[in-house]
């Protein structure tokens, strides 16, 4: 699906209509030293360490797209919900 690099949007922080740059929301790089993280790795330790199924066969076929709007004028950030889609193309109008 083709989805425009730019709209026109309603901008809270201006007030008005304004073109608004549309982008994918991405995860953050998943730091080994975070307290979750070495958590998680010392319960998975030693024998019988697996805490969960691991998913055999997952439910979805298609992942989200989470488009991220940022005001070209004040430069401030929305995150829209998310639709499921198989694949995504910004492209310019
Ligand atoms: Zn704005």
């Amino acid at each position: 699906m083709n989805l425009p690099k730019e709209i026109m949007r309603y901008c809270p922080k201006c007030n008005t209509h304004t073109k608004q740059k549309m982008t994918q929301y991405k995860a953050g790089k998943r730091r080994g030293s975070a307290i979750g993280e070495r958590r998680h790795a010392e319960d998975k330790k030693g024998y019988g360490g697996q805490k969960f199924p691991k998913l055999a066969k997952p439910a979805k076929t298609t992942k989200k797209f989470t488009p991220i709007l940022t005001c070209t004028i004040c430069k401030k950030k929305w995150n829209k919900s998310g639709i499921r889609i198989r694949k995504v193309e910004l492209v310019a109008k």
